[in-house]
């Protein structure tokens, strides 16, 4: 704009010069002054002179005039160049904050590392449970909490340091502070303190917390490279249990790296048909009879070899994969015991999140129908950490399941802080003792009363039992003594794939009879 009205005035002023010298030139040359003259005296009855003096009085005002335009000029550029100050800083700021943005922070970082001698840590912070406050009380209580963040944020830390917003609930911290190496981990416990203070308003308080990941600038690193190593710490401080901080370290890097290539072969194994269920075969363990079989799913990846279940099932979690893989991993159970002498049932694992999907009870008895398999054939294992996100849709969930006569168990029982509260809760039919219990259950006097009061509350309450984790001869005699209906572990089985189940089912005599 400054620019468009300095190139505007110069034509004008230069024509205006040129112009005028121009006209005194040909004045001179026609002796124009004698012309009007003559011409006037001529026609004296049109009054010329006062016009000719009209036109004088207007030539000596025109240096006035071009004075004042020129002044006119001046103001308008000045007013252009302030507001272009001012569009350009307001473009660093976050409006909602009045901190830095993210453009901000790069080129506060840029001067920093471009002086004499530069050192910089970065903090990036990430908010704990800020989404609930957005999703519960709307974004007016959001807005007003990312405020009183910043506010709380800036008050924590030194004057000089760099605050600035980078969107959403993500906020960074730059300190320059050459010579103090362990600058980052002070300040960064300070704002740690100061987040877990509630946050109080007029009528409405939020508590949350922070997670902190900690990076140094060295030479060659941008503020895009500085603020990425800042985030793989930041998140490994949320994996760690958030409210806490991380520092960013090669290795980081390197199992950041791994972490993205898992999650890359995982996408391709689930499309290439590489998951698998294996099945781990349920006994009585009073007469060893084949009672039923749990689903496990097995990923065995070309390169990678056999990737453990407690790896890649949460990533399909977090990576909202679980639902497709539990879909693949049921077909392909149901498809197998199509083929299957025998109509014991199968037993197979729900993820957490699963039970926050109201659709799941129709894909699954979708899956049942198309292999002609009936709902009395399936039994559903859910964990008490799965049923606690939402109640209320679970109890909806595992409603319309047992309306189609699946049965519920609850898997790794004794692990997590309400597995009695459940038991009210839900319509279970069976617990699944935790192999931690089960373990050395013989020769450890605690566990063996852990045990053995699960077993006499399972039976007051009437359901049935399952002890996992089998492995020793000893462990299996201590459950029969203790009456303990169903067993499954290593010494009586492990899990084995679809083709190699047909064989186990006709090793064993005895009639196939369902579970319980
Ligand atoms: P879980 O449901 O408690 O399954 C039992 C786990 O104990 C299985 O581990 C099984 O191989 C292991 N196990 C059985 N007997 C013994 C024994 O005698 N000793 C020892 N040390 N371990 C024994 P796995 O297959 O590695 O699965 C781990 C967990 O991964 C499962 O625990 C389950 O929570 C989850 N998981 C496995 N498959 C699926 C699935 O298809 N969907 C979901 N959502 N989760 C699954
Ligand atoms: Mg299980
Ligand atoms: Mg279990």
């Amino acid at each position: 704009m400054k620019s468009l009205l300095r190139i505007a005035s110069w034509p004008v002023e230069i024509g205006v010069i040129a112009g005028t010298l121009l006209a005194f030139r040909l004045a001179v040359h026609f002796e124009m002054l004698e012309q009007i003259y003559a011409f006037s005296r001529a026609h004296e009855e049109w009054e010329l002179d006062e016009y000719f003096t009209l036109l004088l009085a207007l030539s000596m005002s025109l240096p006035l005039l071009l004075w004042w335009w020129n002044r006119q000029l001046s103001r308008a550029n000045r007013l252009a160049s302030a507001a272009e100050a001012e569009a350009r800083r307001l473009s660093l700021l976050d409006p909602l904050t009045r901190l830095p943005n993210r453009r901000g922070f790069y080129r506060a970082v840029e001067e920093v590392t471009s002086g004499s001698n530069p050192a910089l840590t970065v903090l990036l912070l990430d908010l704990d449970r800020f989404k609930p406050v957005n999703d519960l009380r709307g974004h007016e209580a959001g807005d007003q909490l990312l405020r009183a963040v910043a506010r709380r944020l800036r008050r924590s830390c030194p004057e000089d340091a760099i605050v600035a917003r980078l969107g959403g609930d993500e906020f960074v911290v730059a300190l320059s502070r050459p010579g103090l190496d362990d600058c980052g981990d002070a300040i960064g416990r300070t704002i740690l303190r100061a987040m877990q203070e509630p946050f109080v308003f007029d009528d409405w308080q939020a508590s949350i917390s922070c997670s902190i990941g900690i990076a140094d600038w060295q030479r060659g690193l941008s503020g895009s490279d500085l603020l990425r190593r800042a985030d793989q710490a930041m998140y490994r401080a949320k994996q760690a249990g958030r409210d806490g901080l991380a520092h960013f370290d090669p290795p980081l890097g390197e199992a950041l790296r791994e972490q993205a290539a898992l999650e890359h072969d995982l996408r391709r194994a689930l499309t290439a048909g590489e998951i698998l269920p294996y099945f781990q075969p349920i006994f009585d363990i009073t007469g060893r009879q084949l009672r039923a079989f749990e689903v496990l799913a097995r990923w065995c990846d070309p390169q990678r070899g056999f990737v453990p279940p407690d790896r890649f099932i949460p990533l399909a979690e977090e990576l909202g994969l679980i639902e497709r893989l539990s879909e693949i991993v049921l077909e392909k159970a149901c498809a197998a015991l199509e083929g299957w002498p025998t109509d014991l049932p199968i037993s197979f694992n729900l993820s957490p999140r699963q039970l926050g999907d109201p659709m799941l009870p129709y894909r699954i008895l979708a899956i049942l129908e198309r292999h002609g398999i009936p709902g009395s054939r399936l039994e559903i294992e859910i964990t008490e950490r799965a049923v606690l996100a939402d109640m209320e849709v679970a109890r909806r969930i595992v409603a319309e399941l047992v309306k189609a006569g699946v049965r519920i168990s609850l898997d790794d029982f004794g692990t997590g802080t309400s597995s009695l509260a459940i038991l009210t809760q839900l319509p279970i039919d069976r617990i699944k003792i935790d192999r931690s219990f089960i373990a050395e259950v013989d020769r450890l006097p605690e566990r063996a009363k852990i045990v053995a009061g699960v077993l006499a509350l399972a039976s007051s309450l009437g359901l049935d039992v399952t002890a996992e984790g089998i492995e020793r001869d000893e462990e299996l005699a201590f459950l029969r003594e203790r009456r303990c209906a169903l067993g499954q572990g290593f010494l009586l089985g492990r899990p084995q794939p679809a083709e190699d189940v047909a064989r186990l089912i006709s090793d064993h005599e005895e009639p196939a009879r369902a579970v319980g």
